[in-house]
């Protein structure tokens, strides 16, 4: 049976406010979501035809600040993914301490199938649709799956336009030239490599001449690989939505950028042998990635899984039967919500310029980016030993009670 990601986010937060004793009304509150804006609207094609797209906004939880998280663009975007993906944004801002709620937000679509201009009248009608949720102060979307700086710039432009001046604050992951923030584009990636020292350093193992292999080959595996490689560590296996390649030898991160430069993918990468998106699960490797979409790595995956480390670059990659077999393999898993926190703590700064006009250089951005992943790291750690409880189930504990306590601090409206 394959669980569905709300069910599994429900599930943990079910577990996990037990274990810490919270009151029945509190995890029923901590379960559901606070806004769910389900969206269908028109867009005119390049040919003349007007074609029908759904979509929807999540608000989950807004006890800790405004609400924040990305905007995807995915045929398989429903409601019920945006839910869990939502709430999981909540936690991944309360765990790594940044001044939010969750929420996030998707249209169901084949962007690769979209014209440019296509792209941006879907991206300004979805703003449009959902304009009276978002804010600078209400709600700020970012990049999520096949969302870029672009697709910020037009959801800036939408936004702005219709409330008569600029409103920079409103996205995050947008061009530097209209108020984004250096260093944004990486910060996933970024943030994926600094947990990934951390963890190396956890289990005794030596990053440089680390074997990696690498699921999804975007804004997160892509970039990671290259950070990997710069850091020492032997990328030798990769795959993305078309194709997988393995090489034992390594992977070289600027020959395979020029590559799919070319091509749009990283199958038929001269340098390295194909394999199958499934058996990327069961290369020999040190550290494996899964930095795709949900529910990628399964339990029959984890049973043939090598690796030591699972640095979860995407949102909800592993199944719960999998984390079950990974723990009793003694696998050291770095859970979304920390693991791939570079992101919007990196929006976060973007925010915080916006607020101020007042702009960092990248060192600024990188340095304060590995402190406070460093901060998170060594708390969830810390939990995670104190309780004698692995790190996901550690990270959940610290986000759902520093939420927990601000609704409580906040009292029951009326
Ligand atoms: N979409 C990213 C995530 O899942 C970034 C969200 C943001 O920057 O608000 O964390």
């Amino acid at each position: 049976m394959t669980l569905s990601p709300w069910w599994i986010a429900q599930d943990r937060v079910d577990i996990v406010s037990k274990r810490l004793g919270l009151e029945k009304w509190m995890r029923e509150y901590l379960k559901s979501c606070k806004r769910v804006l389900d969206v269908t609207f028109p867009v005119r094609m390049d040919d003349g035809s007007v074609r029908m797209f759904s979509g929807c906004r999540v608000q989950h939880n807004l006890a800790r600040g405004p609400a924040k998280g990305g905007i995807r663009f995915h045929p398989s975007v429903t409601l019920d993914d945006v839910k869990a993906l939502a709430m999981g944004m909540t936690w991944k801002c309360a765990v790594m301490g940044i001044p939010y709620g969750g929420a996030k937000g998707g249209v169901a679509c084949d962007p690769k199938k979209l014209s440019l201009g296509e792209l941006e009248r879907l991206t300004r009608r979805y703003t449009s649709e959902i304009a009276f949720l978002i804010g600078p102060d209400k709600d700020i979307p970012a990049p999520d799956v096949n969302t870029n700086a672009q697709v910020m710039a037009w959801v800036m432009d939408t936004y702005s336009e219709n409330v008569g001046y600029s409103a920079p604050g409103v996205v995050t992951g947008k061009p530097i030239e209209i108020g984004g923030s250096e260093g944004r584009r990486e910060a996933t990636a970024r943030g994926c490599a600094v947990s990934i020292q951390l963890a190396c350093d956890a289990v005794g193992l030596n990053l440089p001449g680390a074997r990696v292999a690498i699921q999804g080959h975007g804004n997160v595996g892509g970039i990671l690989h290259r950070l990997l490689h710069e850091a020492g560590a032997r990328v030798v296996a990769v795959a993305d939505s078309q194709g997988a390649i393995m090489n034992p030898q390594g992977i070289d991160p600027v020959k395979l950028a020029r590559h799919e430069k070319v091509k749009g993918t990283v199958a038929h990468f001269p340098g390295a042998k194909p394999i199958s998106g499934d058996a990327l699960f069961s290369v020999d490797c040190d550290i494996f990635v899964p930095a795709a979409l949900e529910n990628q790595l399964t339990g029959a995956r984890a049973r043939r899984l090598k690796a030591r480390i699972v640095a979860e670059g995407a949102n909800g990659p592993t199944m719960p039967e999998a984390d079950k077999i990974l723990a009793g393999k003694g696998v050291f898993i770095i859970p979304d919500i920390l693991c791939n926190a570079g992101g919007v703590t990196v929006s976060y700064f973007e925010w915080v310029q916006d607020i101020q006009s007042y702009f960092w250089d990248e060192n600024e951005v990188n340095e304060n980016l590995e402190r406070i992943m460093r901060r998170a790291f060594e708390a969830v750690a810390a939990r995670a030993k104190k309780e004698s409880v692995n790190m996901r189930t550690a990270a959940y504990m610290l986000a759902i009670e520093r939420v927990a306590r601000a609704i409580a601090i906040r009292g029951i409206y009326p």
